[in-house]
């Protein structure tokens, strides 16, 4: 079998829940029958020219009463329960389709003669069905569904070319373990310099699969105020090169107290703050980084197609601005396009009585939905539609003290504690020592000092109008 000339990254993108239950449920089949077929049926992202991104929305695992019959020869499901996917999910919603199946053993699994026949012959039926969409994209497990390989076929049913499979939060191979190779197969190893590798060399303990992980990870980074620009300086210090930067604001004389590094001059000068963490980030990296400034608001910078799919290819999205409308928006895109989402924010108050409370949160939705941002009740929902309403609005909800006049109060100490938290988690995740996939939300409380820790099962929201959008079976 040839592989297809034109090389294209695919991968695809389950979530860890979705995967939990999936995995169950062809355990369980397993149970009563030798062979089983689950599906997975997926949206398709082009992020760049060359890497093409599968999401599932929806997953079946049939019962043994679905088939015609089942052996370990073949399977074959009955006409009408093969209709109905077919109607339901590639006609109506136009989806791609995957065909996942198990080989017994524990070994890693290698397609057989008669899933190439198979396979291909299904792959030239659904373009015989669908002129322009739905590819076939097939997987093969070991019997514990623990060592995937995965393969998308061409139309013709005649050529396939490798599929990434990931259901870690992420998207690292190895995210969960300390990994021996680089992100793809066939990513060109990274050349360190001698000085860059003794930069490190103080966090060596926590191993080289660390460092190159963070290395390779790209994180859109929406809102380089006091917090962005905290965080992008610590976590750029612990290794990580790529940035996309988003931030439609200026440095003020008033951001003077709380952004590492800014001068008096910067502020004269009327920076974009995008421009100022960008030149944080390259005094740490003066070669190997690469840095991305779109000095916008997020909401503008999503109009143009380039900078959603940049944002959509990031590793990670993080969202550390101090207005509930672009958390909002960087929930609904990270929701789109299965992105892992970290929000930061802060708030401060003198009470009454003259003692100052400080509070940092910081929230981790669970990848692909069950809660988030929104019916977490994280962020206010009425302040974010009068954030986005036209300025004679603004006014009015201003006078009737919907929204403050002035600038949040805001200090470089408590924006600390929340972005080194914060970098601490990423640390944790692509470490493989912090488990997100129910998500987080902590919220430390000074000068109480202490951390509270919200459990995520309180905050699942079945019904959720943004995040249930898993598509019903
Ligand atoms: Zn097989
Ligand atoms: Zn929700």
């Amino acid at each position: 079998m040839n592989s297809s000339q034109k090389t294209c990254q695919h991968s695809l993108h389950v979530s860890p829940a979705m995967w939990q239950q999936f995995r169950q449920a062809m355990l369980q089949a397993r149970d009563d029958r030798e062979e089983v077929i689950g599906f997975f049926f997926c949206d398709r992202h082009q992020i760049s020219q060359r890497s093409i991104r599968y999401i599932p929305k929806a997953w079946v695992v049939p019962s043994p009463d679905c088939y015609e019959y089942q052996s370990a020869s073949g399977l074959v499901l009955k006409q009408d329960f093969h209709r109905y996917l077919i109607n339901t999910y590639l006609r109506q919603h136009r989806f791609h389709i995957v065909h996942v199946h198990t080989h017994s053993g524990r070994e890693s699994p290698c397609f057989s003669s008669i899933d190439d026949r198979h396979e291909s012959e299904y792959a030239r039926f659904l373009s015989s069905r669908f002129k322009t969409t739905s590819r076939l994209i097939s997987g093969v497990f070991d019997e514990r569904l623990q060592q995937p390989k995965f393969r998308i076929w061409n139309r013709r049913g005649n050529a396939v070319d490798r599929v990434n499979f990931c259901s870690t939060w992420l998207g690292l191979p190895g995210e969960n373990a300390i990994p021996k190779t680089g992100r793809f197969e066939n990513s060109p190893p990274e050349i360190e310099t001698p000085e860059i590798e003794e930069m490190f060399a103080r966090q060596r303990l926590f191993g080289e699969g660390l460092q190159q992980q963070l290395g390779e990870l790209s994180v859109a980074l929406i809102g380089c105020g006091g917090i962005g620009a905290i965080f992008a300086e610590m976590l750029g210090r612990l290794g990580v090169k790529q940035w996309t930067l988003v931030d439609g604001d200026r440095i003020e004389t008033v951001n003077l107290n709380r952004m590492p590094a800014a001068t008096p001059k910067m502020a004269a000068g009327r920076w974009h703050k995008v421009q100022y963490v960008k030149s944080l980030i390259k005094r740490i990296y003066a070669t190997g980084s690469r840095v991305k400034a779109i000095p916008a608001t997020l909401e503008d910078a999503l109009q143009d197609p380039a900078t959603r799919r940049e944002i959509a290819a990031a590793d990670l999205i993080v969202v550390a601005t101090d207005n509930h409308r672009s958390r909002q928006i960087a929930q609904e895109f990270a929701l789109e396009y299965m992105r892992p989402l970290l929000c930061l924010g802060t708030h401060l108050e003198v009470k009454p009585d003259g003692i100052p409370r400080a509070y940092c949160r910081i929230t981790v939705p669970p990848l692909g939905g069950g809660w988030c941002l929104m019916c977490g009740n994280i962020i206010n929902l009425q302040r974010a539609a009068l954030e986005s309403a036209p300025p004679e609005l603004d006014g009015l909800a201003r006078r009737a003290g919907y929204l403050d006049g002035v600038g949040d109060p805001s200090v470089f100490w408590l924006n600390g504690i929340c972005a080194s938290t914060a970098v601490g988690i990423v640390q944790g995740i692509v470490g493989g020592f912090l488990s997100v996939d129910a998500g987080l939300d902590w919220i430390y409380d000074f000068p109480h000092s202490n951390w509270l820790k919200t459990n995520p099962e309180y905050l699942a929201t079945p019904d959720c109008y943004f995040c249930s959008a898993e598509v019903g079976v």
